[in-house]
């Protein structure tokens, strides 16, 4: 079933479980052992060595899996364990699995309706005038920020001043990057979705989006994508100093989490450390397509251990994260997006 390097991977596992000591869905549960990425790697095992049959739930469990990289850190051997993830999807795949039946319905609306869901209008986030002059720059939003409208409004108000030129917007006619369908393992898919949306976007020079797999995606594609936090300048001056004490979700490259910190140590506020398991980023909604009561669970964690620590506000770079701890209901802490950080304190 599996290919001979992924099998060589996993045989390399020693089963020791350090690795789920970084991941956010482990510490959610209470420390479940079968929601950890061990549990994982024996279930990938079980399957190869045909100790055990791949069933709905299996499957599922692989792709609970958020990319999120935390546990790599942890493995003696270095076992990229979020990577072996995604290619075990891959292989499957291949091999002739079918995914779970939301994740196949999360295909059928990216190929269907550009985007992941049913039915969403992906314009209803703009609230901007704009002139009619043709652009150089395309402000692409990406699926999950069009589903907070102040996060997607914040960014591109940032995305124009560090630009310092107007934006194009395609509105409701965004299409998807595929991104999705990659971590999905549907990489045929992704190939075929991306190549369309790259032609729908034909005749802008440079891309500008505050989703970094949309610009991963596009610079795939060959075409100049730039992530917004990474041209947002590192000389910033705080117009406005703040208070408080702000806990910080970033992104999943740890470059870029550095600069948000640095973005908020400069506006004035004490940052608070979450311990590295609290990550939450565009990869957890695979599982969020899955199962969105216990993403909700993750993030109802994640911000009780901010509140512990002494935080009262909850900074957040990913949009599809700040989409999530934004639904949580009854929240003792406030959620804010980096950008929305960025226009109230600094002048850009
Ligand atoms: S990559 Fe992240 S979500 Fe996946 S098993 Fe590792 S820590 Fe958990
Ligand atoms: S830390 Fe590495 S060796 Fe240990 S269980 Fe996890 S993947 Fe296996």
């Amino acid at each position: 079933m599996l290919s001979e390097g992924t099998w060589r991977e996993i045989s390399r596992c020693i089963s020791c479980g350090a690795c789920n000591e970084g991941c956010s869905l482990f510490h959610a549960s209470e420390r479940k052992e079968s929601l950890g990425p061990r549990s994982r790697i024996n279930i990938v095992r079980a399957i190869n060595t045909k100790v055990a049959q791949l069933s709905i739930n299996s499957i599922e469990h692989l792709y609970l899996c958020g990319s999120c990289t935390v546990c790599n850190k942890y493995c003696p051997l270095n076992i990229d364990i979020a990577g072996l993830m995604i290619r075990i999807r891959e292989e499957l795949i291949r091999a002739g699995y079918v995914p779970p039946y939301n994740i196949a319905r999360m295909r059928r609306n990216i190929e269907v309706n550009d985007h992941p869901w049913d039915s969403w209008d992906k314009g209803k986030w703009i609230q901007v005038r704009r002139s009619a002059r043709p652009k150089k720059h395309l402000f692409f939003a990406g699926c999950w920020t069009t589903r907070s409208q102040d996060m997607a409004n914040s960014a591109y108000m940032v995305a124009k001043k560090v630009v310092k030129d107007d934006l194009g917007l395609l509105e409701s006619a965004e299409p998807c990057c595929g991104y999705p369908l990659k971590i999905a393992g549907h990489v045929d898919a992704y190939k075929e979705v991306l190549m369309r949306a790259r032609s729908k976007i034909e005749g802008f020079e440079d891309i500008v989006t505050p989703c970094i797999s949309c610009k991963e995606s596009f610079k795939e594609s060959g075409l100049s994508s730039h992530y917004l936090l990474e041209m947002v300048p590192e000389d910033l001056e705080a117009i406005k100093r703040r208070s408080g004490k702000a806990a910080l979700i970033g992104s999943c490259r740890d470059s870029f989490t550095d600069k948000a910190r640095n973005i908020l140590e400069i506006a004035g506020y004490d940052v608070v450390d979450l311990p590295d398991w609290c990550c939450m980023d565009c990869g957890f909604s695979l599982a969020y397509t899955i199962s969105q009561d216990l993403m909700k669970s993750v993030a109802s964690k994640i911000m009780e251990t901010a509140s512990d620590l002494g935080a009262d506000m909850l900074v957040i770079v990913d949009p599809f994260s700040y989409y999530l701890f934004s639904s949580i209901e009854g929240g003792k802490i406030e959620i804010r997006d980096i950008y929305s950080i960025l226009l109230d304190s600094f002048r850009l």
